[in-house]
């Protein structure tokens, strides 16, 4: 016998119900980013490796060790995208965006490829959620998405999520920094891993963003960016806490948070639930002014975010979850083979109103019938028997309310229509 094929490491099968619920979260964020003018974008999965390298940065561990490059046939290095920003900047210049009125306003949804060691909440496939502002450099542009992106997990029901905030300055800002960080980690590199140590020369401020215990006490003591930023830094950041604060939008300042790629400046953020363990984030996103610069465009400003689906939905709560993970409403069950036909027409008609019904089209005992309706978690046991479908007839069984009525097949979309809609309970 042969060996069976199972998935690829890292990988998962999405199944129902669960993917009704990813469909329904995909769709509050169409709706939702609608309203703030944004439009979707779906870049190719796969991209020049440059594209990743030149963008996301060689010091980085997404660049250095988890992407999934290959040669194509021609020799050409393809990579699978690890993250879609940089595909979105490209798309940006090569379909000349920018000579659309400004800001262009673009989400998308789908897999991104990182080859990471498996755990719970870490995938090599995983999907992202992410939109992206490009042409608009000021703070209210800033504050506008954050408010759209807690909004947005707002209205799936989260209400104790954190959204950790700090700025990384301009390039002024930052060269300056990064001066003064490494002649501090460079006086204490004895107390550094082997990462630490390379980053020290290649990106001492990814340093900062360590999760190795023994060196986030030598971060903690590390020199603050805060006081090395220039003015006009300080003024961004101070507009945008203020906006905030006007907006409602709950956050915490974290003075260590850096975020993996290099292309980000000003604002980064990142949204933790503490329910997701050890792969806690949930959410990241920041400016990168320099990005399409970097990918030979002109000066424009920009900023975006990326959720990660996966483990937004394996916290995603419970109100959301009963909404939309909806078993069809009911059960269409013949008694008799005569009968099939009547029933497989009743929901049918059923259906066009837009009611989710399923049909039985054998007979079977009333047992394994109620095991049926059980396990499928259908409400309505809409059952015809030869006098029902004789007189037009139907009789209905709520399994929530445990009773029957028999009344005219016509009468069933009225009874089941306020609830398919959720008027009633
Ligand atoms: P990043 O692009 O690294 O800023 O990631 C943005 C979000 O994507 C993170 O906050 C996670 O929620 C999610 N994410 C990143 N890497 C993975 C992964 N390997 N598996 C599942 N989700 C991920």
């Amino acid at each position: 016998m042969s060996k069976s094929i199972k998935r690829v490491k890292g990988t998962r099968d999405l199944l129902p119900p669960e993917t009704q619920l990813w469909a329904a979260v995909e769709a509050e964020a169409r709706e939702i980013f609608g309203t703030y003018g944004y439009e979707e974008i779906r870049t190719p999965i796969i991209e020049s490796t440059d594209l990743f390298v030149r963008t996301v940065g060689e010091s980085t561990d997404i660049v250095g060790k988890e992407m999934y490059t290959f040669p194509d046939r021609r020799g050409r290095s393809l990579t699978l995208r690890p993250e879609t920003t940089a595909s979105v900047a490209r798309a940006f210049l090569e379909n000349r965006l920018n000579e659309r009125p400004a800001p262009t306003k673009l989400f998308y949804m789908g897999p991104q490829f990182r080859y990471e060691r498996p755990q719970e909440g870490r995938y090599r496939q995983f999907s992202q959620i992410g939109a992206e502002l490009i042409g608009d450099g000021g703070p209210f542009s800033d504050a506008e998405l954050l408010v759209m992106l807690t909004r947005f997990l707002e209205k799936l029901g989260f209400s104790h999520l954190r959204v950790q905030l700090n700025t990384l300055g301009d390039e002024v800002s930052r060269a300056n920094y990064r001066q003064v960080i490494h002649a501090f980690f460079s006086e204490h590199s004895d107390q550094l891993g082997e990462d630490s140590q390379r980053r020290l020369e290649t990106n001492p401020l990814r340093i900062l963003d360590t999760k190795v215990p023994a060196e986030r006490a030598l971060v903690e003591r590390a020199p603050r960016l805060k006081e090395h930023l220039s003015e006009e830094s300080r003024e961004h950041f101070a507009c945008l806490c203020r906006l905030l604060d006007s907006f409602g939008v709950d956050y915490s300042l974290d003075e260590t948070l850096v975020r993996g790629l290099d292309y980000y400046s000003h604002t980064v953020f990142e949204i933790v639930d503490e329910g997701l363990g050890a792969q806690n984030a949930l959410c990241g996103g920041g400016r990168y002014d320099r990005l399409i610069r970097d990918l030979g465009g002109p000066e424009v400003p920009a900023l975006g975010f990326a959720i990660g689906e996966d483990r937004l939905l394996a916290v995603l709560p419970e109100s959301f979850r009963r909404e939309h993970a909806a078993p069809p409403l009911a059960l269409v069950a013949p008694l008799g083979t005569v009968e099939v036909e009547a029933g497989m027409r009743l929901a049918e008609s059923l259906r066009e109103l837009g009611i989710s019904v399923v049909a039985e089209y054998r007979t079977q005992k009333f047992k394994s019938l109620f095991k049926k309706v059980d396990r499928l978690g259908c409400r309505f046991l809409l059952l015809l028997g030869e006098d029902e479908v004789a007189a037009g007839k139907v009789t209905v069984k709520d399994l929530h309310e445990r009773s029957q009525v028999t009344l005219p097949q016509k009468d069933v979309a009225g009874l089941l229509n306020p609830i398919q809609n959720g008027v009633t309970s």
